[in-house]
């Protein structure tokens, strides 16, 4: 895919609308996923400040350390034909965009920062500019950024596919007397060789390692007839990022476990016919918790139903109660509930999904089915 479709030129013209239409001065991007969705550059996030300084009016221009110019210029932010202004070891770049941003359009009464700015940089940037408020560039892009385009979808379906072709290798790792660390290194090196240019994090959570959501890896030996929950993601060259969850047994499962295995099934099936345009966040939530609830496991379903997914893993929207902002084309986002049972075991299934004119689109493709190893 050319970057030229999934970074397009326009896009700053737009961010720069959308920063005059919320009523800021100008937006502060460094090195990260904001930096990254306006310009294309992928900038290595260091002390130097490299920054994407985007007024309301007038020019765009990007600070940028003189030892990173080379990369700068090699980078697509190239396209966009906007200044390269490069600061040398003994500059204050931050005096720099203070001064150019001044003689721009005068007073500076509120600049948008890079959500994932660092503090040291931040900071730096309230005592360059004193009478200036600092709310976060997330507030502009959001709107921007959760709506993919066909590219970005392309892209997330590309990054589906990559991790799905890792999920159908998880069974060939698992087996008992592995520990989940032997198991996760074979999964980690699996997700780049399946196309993906970094690891972001890998799950393997076996008999009540499983019931903690977030557990990532650990020595403990896999047991026959444990449940075991495979959660793995990483990002793609493109910059999109693939996240989902499979679960295994080792074995013939628990019949606890197989009993409520179906009925996770059946909310994480229920949230994703829920998805269409106009349907509230909260209402996909709501979809997968009332079957969970029913049933009787609503205690323990511990987390929101997903989240968010593009350039970074976990980003807006929401799936929670108390989102109530309404679902529409181009919206990406995980479907994942999960039910957990402290000190035996825990299952969480979870797909990728776009919303599309009509519904969702799954971007994840594997069986759903409790798969026994
Ligand atoms: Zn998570
Ligand atoms: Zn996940
Ligand atoms: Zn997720």
């Amino acid at each position: 895919m050319e970057s030229s479709d999934l970074y397009p030129v326009t896009r700053l013209a737009a961010a720069q609308e959308a920063t005059a239409a919320a009523g800021l001065d100008a937006l502060l991007l460094t090195p990260g996923p904001d930096l990254r969705y306006v310009t294309g550059y992928e900038a290595l996030p260091l002390e130097r400040l490299t920054c994407l300084v985007l007024p309301a009016e007038g020019e765009a221009f990007l600070v940028v350390p003189r030892l990173e110019l080379p990369a700068a210029e090699h980078s697509p932010a190239s396209r966009l034909g906007i200044e390269f202004v490069p600061w040398d070891e003994t500059d204050d770049p931050y005096a720099a965009v203070a001064a150019r941003l001044g003689r721009a359009g005068g007073s500076v009464g509120r600049v948008g920062l890079a959500d994932r700015m660092w503090a040291m940089q931040s900071l730096r940037f309230r005592a360059a500019l004193p009478g200036a408020e600092q709310v976060l560039a997330g507030t502009v892009l959001r709107d921007l950024r959760m709506r993919k385009s066909q590219a970005e979808v392309a892209a997330l379906r590309e990054a589906g596919a990559a991790i799905d072709a890792v999920h159908a290798q998880v069974p060939g790792f698992l087996r008992a007397g592995r520990t989940e660390r032997e198991v996760g290194r074979d999964i980690a090196d699996a997700i780049i060789a399946a196309g993906h240019s970094t690891v972001d994090f890998v799950i393997v959570g076996s008999g009540h390692n499983g019931a903690s959501p977030h557990h990532e890896l650990s020595d403990r030996i896999i047991q026959p007839g444990e449940p075991v929950v495979v959660d793995i993601g990483g990002q793609m060259p493109s910059g999109y990022c693939s996240d989902s969850t499979r679960v295994y047994c080792v074995g013939e499962p628990p019949a606890g476990f197989v009993k409520y295995y179906e009925v996770l099934q059946r909310a994480q099936e229920a949230a994703c016919e829920a998805v269409r345009p106009g349907v509230s966040c909260e209402a996909v939530d709501a979809a997968a918790r009332e079957v969970i609830a029913a049933e009787g496991y609503g205690d323990y379903f511990i987390h929101r139903t997903g989240h968010g997914i593009g350039l970074e893993t976990h980003e807006e929207p929401y799936i929670v109660a108390g989102n109530t902002e309404p679902l529409a084309p181009g919206f990406a986002f995980s479907v994942e509930p999960g039910i957990y049972l402290p000190g035996a075991h825990g299952a969480r299934i979870e797909d990728i999904l776009v919303c599309t004119e009509d519904g969702g689109e799954r971007v994840n493709h594997r069986p759903r089915e409790l798969v026994v190893v």
